[in-house]
């Protein structure tokens, strides 16, 4: 039985070994381009050609649960017109 405790400090230490372990979401390509802001960064897989936020990646789990900035983008826009 591992242990939570210390699974979860090992990946605080280790942010972007968590890049090249899960790779994108959608299509498990290893190969993402970082691109990095004052307010954030963003990662683009070269495979597929789609963009998430980097705060995505290391917060959600579940590759199915992250969204990609594209979709996101609408996802704002739509609730932004239903006002
Ligand atoms: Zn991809």
């Amino acid at each position: 039985m591992p242990n939570r405790k210390n699974k979860l400090g090992h990946m605080e230490n280790h942010r972007d070994f968590r890049f090249e372990k899960f790779g994108c979401p959608r299509c498990k390509s290893k190969k993402m381009i970082r691109f990095a802001w004052d307010s954030g960064a963003e990662l683009e897989c070269t495979e597929c050609g789609e963009r998430f936020d980097e705060e995505d990646l290391l917060t959600i789990d579940d590759p199915s649960n992250i969204l990609t900035v594209k979709e996101k983008l609408a996802f704002i826009r739509a609730f932004k017109e239903s006002d």
